[in-house]
């Protein structure tokens, strides 16, 4: 049987998130069933509702950073029991197929992975809706085990922060003595700090905001450099041999390439687009310095990250918020005023 859930969903790109029933679907034999407790707040919910990549489908449920316990197992789900706790992070579902699904790698399912929010579910082609909501049903595969010791509230970004980050780290081969640098001290920002320190790497971030040194230390960064000051940018020339980048806009992304190492890659997973102005190719062919992209992780990578996490007593610095406080949520991570993650408090929700 289908049931009823209460969330928040945005209804066209510039009205304000609000209160929304819907119906979540009865469940199939590999399904878990999962009372929301807390969700994550990630820029890409506010790209998504305000429809920056022009592809939002309202109404909406945001959400992909969700922790909750499970409630209910469809008939053939062997790896989880009610009560256990769990996470999902930004798929629920992919084809399985294909060649990048059988490397691990769902996200880019070359059939497309299906999204936990503003997607379509590859079984019925009904909308799904993200985690801003009371429960959520998701195929076994794609529930992930978050560890015991690890805050519930605290953990959630690791969903979709962490992932981001951890994976970057990981496939470009962080280890202890790497010198990585992060820019933009954010919700993805502070992630790849504690992540890239807790990997042993000396780690730099690259912030444009004067007044968050203190923070940049205290998450794991051994350097801070204000991105918009020429002369610290030169004391840092040739040294990175990975640069994750996190900002959400168009920038110039030009000033951090004399900083990679020869043989450096600059990582953005932030903004996607055009990039401008555009990019210099002779100091890339004068270094073999790479640009590139990366996208979330699989699913065994994400279930990799939180283990690691459990294991070296990683969770997000968050602020916990009441769901009708979203909207002002967003406008204050427009303007980078979050230390370092929205976490809504979905359990106060539910019970209100
Ligand atoms: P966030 O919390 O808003 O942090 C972004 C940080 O970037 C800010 O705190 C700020 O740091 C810096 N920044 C913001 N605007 C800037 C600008 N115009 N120029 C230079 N720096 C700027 O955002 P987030 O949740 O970390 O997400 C960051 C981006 O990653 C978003 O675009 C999001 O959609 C994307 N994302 C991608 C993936 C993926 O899989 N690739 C996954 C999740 C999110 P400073 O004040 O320190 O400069
Ligand atoms: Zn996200």
């Amino acid at each position: 049987m289908t049931f009823t859930v209460s969330g928040y969903a945005a209804h066209s790109a510039d009205t304000p998130l609000a209160p929304f029933t819907f119906k979540r679907r009865a469940l199939r034999a590999d399904d878990v069933d999962i009372e929301v407790l807390f969700c994550g707040v990630c820029h890409s919910d506010l790209h998504s509702s305000r429809n920056d990549w022009g592809n939002a489908s309202y109404p909406m449920v945001p959400g992909h950073e969700i922790i909750g316990r499970v409630k209910r197992v469809g008939a053939s789900v062997s790896r989880f029991k009610e009560g256990d706790k769990v996470g999902v992070g930004c798929m629920v579902d992919s084809c399985q197929h294909c060649k990048a699904c059988a490397a691990d790698l769902e996200q880019f399912c070359e059939k497309q992975a299906t999204f936990t929010y503003n997607s379509v579910d590859r079984q019925d082609g009904t909308p799904t809706f993200g985690g801003y909501a009371s429960r959520i049903v998701v195929r076994e595969k794609f529930v992930l085990r978050v560890p015991e010791q690890l805050d519930m509230a605290g953990a959630a970004p690791l969903l979709c922060a962490g992932i981001t980050t951890f994976s970057p780290l990981r496939h470009w081969n962080v280890k202890a003595g790497s010198k990585v640098a992060v820019v933009g001290l954010g919700g993805l920002g502070h992630m790849a700090l504690k992540l890239a320190h807790a990997m042993g790497a000396e780690v730099t971030l690259f912030t444009r905001s004067n007044g968050k040194q203190a923070d940049a230390h205290r998450l794991g960064a051994d350097h801070v450099v204000l991105s918009t000051d020429a002369a610290q940018m030169a004391l840092v020339a040739n040294t990175f041999e990975l640069i994750i980048d996190t900002v959400p806009d168009v920038h110039d992304v030009n000033p951090y390439v004399p900083t990679l190492a020869t043989n450096g890659t600059l990582v953005m997973v932030g903004y996607l687009g055009p990039i401008a102005p555009p990019l210099d190719s002779a100091p890339l062919i004068g270094g073999r310095k790479a640009v590139a992209g990366s996208l979330i992780g699989g699913i065994a990578e994400t279930q990799e990250m939180l283990d690691f996490c459990g294991e070296h007593g990683i969770t997000s610095d968050i602020e916990l918020i009441e769901i009708g406080t979203i909207n002002a949520a967003y406008e204050r991570m427009l303007n980078s005023d979050v230390k370092y993650r929205f976490v809504i408090d979905i359990g106060a929700m539910t019970a209100a």
